[in-house]
């Protein structure tokens, strides 16, 4: 059976000496950076910069590991970017708050904001095409630097949903909108995107990582392990097993098992390093679910969608009504009245991106009262 390599590796801490000796370690089985980079390659380092937060809120990239590969591709004699498109916000100020724009300055390597973008044939029928940052295909090759953490919408972000970065701006909204609430739908638009992007490598910082109502808002979880792959199915299939998450709660994974791609099951992975549970962390909180997974008829989903779905609520004692997730809002169903935010539950499309880009944590998930008893009946377990 053909199978592909993903290696695992313990890391405690991000101590510049340390991590670099893990990072080594980590890819040795897969050739070394070397294997990836030749001299002269223009290389692209796609961390997750989804907002302005301290490196120590886990959830963005950690610089430090940033600053570790920059030094492992220059050694191979690459020429390094580093770049993103932030959900909110200017580039060069999300990448300042996180820590990643001192890493770029003192690197001496160049700061790609994505701000062109380019059409390229997308393979499903919702979505014709996909605009992607220029950077990211006009270079030699694409380092995918994912954080490990729950996903509100998805279950998990990790290598696949990392690459949604490289849609430019406020496209991302519209595709969010376009999916309207199927999840399998954008779930399936995550896989081509990462199917057209084909980063050379993922390098997944799992030394803190988010649980809870992540990707914007939940905690960070020390789960103490660095991940390397090439396909980043493979590598998220991994993440998923050190988690002890079920694949089904994961939309990707869910989807991409269904269609058999490539990565998908633990049979095709060629794993180097400790079993994954070995490094599990001992307790791991999922993002709450958002949906009950199965299908019902529309006459009967359509009445009951309150009682079956998950939705965004506002803490008003938080909310600086600030406006920002009204401008990230796909349909918007948000707007600012005399008694503060209001969200139209009716137009909502249970995207979550307001509850990721809230600056102040200022969007709670309430569940509806069958999918509370569905999941009393039949809580979540790690597999
Ligand atoms: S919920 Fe958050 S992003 Fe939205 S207005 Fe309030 S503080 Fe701003
Ligand atoms: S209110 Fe929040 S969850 Fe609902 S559609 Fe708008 S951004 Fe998405």
């Amino acid at each position: 059976m053909k199978t592909t390599p993903v290696s695992l590796h313990a890391a405690s801490s991000y101590d510049p000496d340390s991590l670099t000796a893990n990072l080594r370690s980590l890819l040795a089985p897969l050739g070394g950076m070397e294997a990836f980079v030749h001299p002269g390659d223009r290389v692209l380092l796609k961390p997750n910069l989804l907002s302005g937060k301290a490196p120590e809120k886990a959830v963005t990239t950690h610089p430090e590991i940033v600053r570790a590969i920059i030094h492992l591709v220059q050694e191979a004699g690459g020429v390094v970017k580093v770049g993103d498109s932030p959900g909110i916000g200017k580039p060069e100020a999300v990448a300042k708050k996180c820590g990643i724009w001192e890493v770029i300055e003192t690197s001496g390597v160049e700061f790609a904001p994505f701000c062109e973008f380019v059409n390229v044939a997308a393979g499903s029928g919702t979505f014709q095409h996909l605009e992607l940052a220029r950077d990211i295909l006009d270079t030699d090759v694409v380092i995918n630097l994912p954080k490990l953490k729950t996903h509100q919408m998805m279950g998990l972000t990790c290598g696949v949903k990392n690459l949604f970065g490289a849609v430019v701006g406020l496209r991302k909204p519209q595709l969010h909108l376009q999916a309207g609430t199927s999840k399998a739908t954008f779930a399936l638009m995550l896989l081509e995107l990462a199917a057209h992007i084909r980063p050379a490598l993922t390098i997944v910082d799992a030394i803190i990582g988010m649980e809870g109502d992540g990707p914007g808002s939940g905690d960070p979880i020390q789960i103490g392990a660095l991940i390397a792959g090439i396909e980043p199915l493979a590598v998220d299939t991994i993440a998923c097993e050190l988690l002890g998450v079920s694949p089904d709660a994961v939309w990707t994974q869910k989807i991409a098992r269904e269609r058999g791609l490539f990565g998908s099951v633990r049979e095709e992975i060629e794993l180097f390093g400790p079993p994954p549970e070995q490094l599990r962390p001992p307790r791991f909180t999922p993002a709450h679910s958002s949906d009950l997974n199965f299908s019902l008829p529309g006459f009967l989903k359509r009445p009951l969608r309150r009682s079956l779905t998950a939705r965004p609520v506002v803490d008003n004692r938080r909310c600086q009504v600030c406006g920002i997730c009204i401008e990230a809002c796909p349909p918007h169903a948000m707007r600012i009245d005399a008694h503060g935010l209001q969200i139209d539950e009716h137009v909502c499309i249970r995207c979550f991106c307001c509850q990721e880009l809230c600056p102040h944590a200022a969007l709670h998930t309430r569940q509806g009262l069958l999918l509370r008893l569905a999941q009393f009946l039949n809580p979540p377990r790690r597999s």
